[in-house]
């Protein structure tokens, strides 16, 4: 069997040795004589499944211990509508940072029904023409009750590895496609939301994890589901959660420890990103369209000079086993995801087609 390399941007490729592991447990969980997806979620195998992975994120993140970690469904959507029924009073406002396509969705879901919401256009063309974080710009304005922004923009290619300083306002973000690809500093954030599709999972689950002091202000007409306070109380478990995605999740925290933790893998996202991001600065056939400080090391995002290849770019790409690098459709051009699970491997061949099809096109 050919292998195929998967460079799309979530539902994403998953590291081999989770996939066999979930595909010899599917039918027979443990000895149990049945499915993980056939077990209740009381059931005690699958609380041990729910604890360990929790206590496995919390390990790998250095998770304080005032944080708690919800599992839930409704995915970063349903947490950007989560976000101000949680912490936005009526009358109140917050600031979001926008530097990219899903912190204006977050800012719009907002602003457009659940109050005042501060727009802070943060990412601007510099004079080179690429794209560029302005952290000067994210300044939080007096009362806010939170400031926002996505640490990385999976359709722009723009990772941020500044936060602003915002005081005693709760910092919010979206690590929807870097969670666990670099440490962070949890305790810098009011809550961090992610999905698991982007990285650690299958789709159907999004987890965020919030300060203990920020839980029990929701708005009275917030949808219980949405309610941090009350899937808290409930310990995840007020609805029943996406048991197969928690435990594919806890598979691939395994695996993220069994390499050494985030630590070293986000050694091996920096080599893998820079090797991926020299090859392309160096070859004039492609274009790069964000400042070098601000290039995500997991969404690498890049055009062809000549647009009109697109098409036989991504047909040959195919031919070539290669999938999933076409841009985003509000952007278009080409993107190629390189999440924890992209071996080096995957790089190599990718860089290989990249050289073959500018040779043959120049
Ligand atoms: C994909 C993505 C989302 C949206 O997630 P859904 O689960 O589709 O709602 C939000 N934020 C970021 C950064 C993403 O990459």
């Amino acid at each position: 069997m050919s292998k195929v390399w998967n460079f799309f941007a979530g539902p994403c490729m998953l590291p081999e040795q989770v996939m066999e592991k979930a595909q010899s447990e599917f039918r027979d969980f443990e000895g149990t004589g049945t499915g993980i997806v056939e077990m209740s979620h009381r059931s005690k195998e699958f609380m041990k499944v729910a604890q360990d992975a929790e206590a496995l994120l919390r390990e790998l993140l250095h998770i304080p211990s005032n944080y708690r970690v919800l599992f839930e469904q409704g995915g970063g959507r349903g947490q950007f509508a989560a976000i101000p029924l949680n912490l936005l009073p009526e009358g109140g406002h917050a600031d979001y940072f926008v530097t990219g396509h899903w912190s204006r969705c977050a800012y719009k879901e907002c602003a457009e029904r659940y109050g005042e919401a501060i727009l802070h256009e943060c990412s601007e063309l510099n004079k080179d023409g690429l794209w560029e974080v302005d952290y000067s710009k994210m300044k939080v304005t007096p009362g806010s009750s939170y400031a926002y922004m996505c640490l990385n923009e999976t359709v722009n290619g723009i990772e941020s590895f500044e936060y602003p300083e915002t005081g005693d306002v709760p910092l919010i973000v979206d690590m929807s496609s870097d969670i666990m690809t670099r440490p962070i500093d949890v305790s810098r954030f009011g809550a961090i939301i992610f999905g698991l599709q982007k990285n650690v999972g299958p789709a159907g689950m999004t987890i965020t994890i919030v300060r203990e002091d920020l839980l029990g202000k929701a708005r009275k007409y917030c949808p219980s589901v949405l309610d941090w306070s009350v899937l808290n109380k409930f310990e995840s478990m007020y609805n029943t959660p996406c048991t197969f995605s928690w435990y594919m999740g806890g598979l691939n925290f395994k695996w993220i420890k069994s390499l050494g933790g985030v630590e070293e893998l986000e050694k091996r996202n920096i080599a893998k990103s820079k090797m991926l991001y020299t090859y392309l600065e160096n070859e004039d056939f492609y274009q790069l369209k964000i400042a070098a400080k601000d290039r995500s090391r997991v969404n690498v995002v890049f055009t062809l000079k000549d647009e009109s290849l697109n098409d036989e770019f991504i047909a040959q790409a195919k031919a070539h086993n290669i999938i999933g690098i076409k841009g985003h459709k509000v952007l278009g051009g080409m993107r190629a995801s390189i999440y924890n699970a992209m071996p080096i491997e995957g790089v190599e061949v990718l860089i290989a087609y990249l050289k073959e099809f500018a040779a043959a096109h120049k």
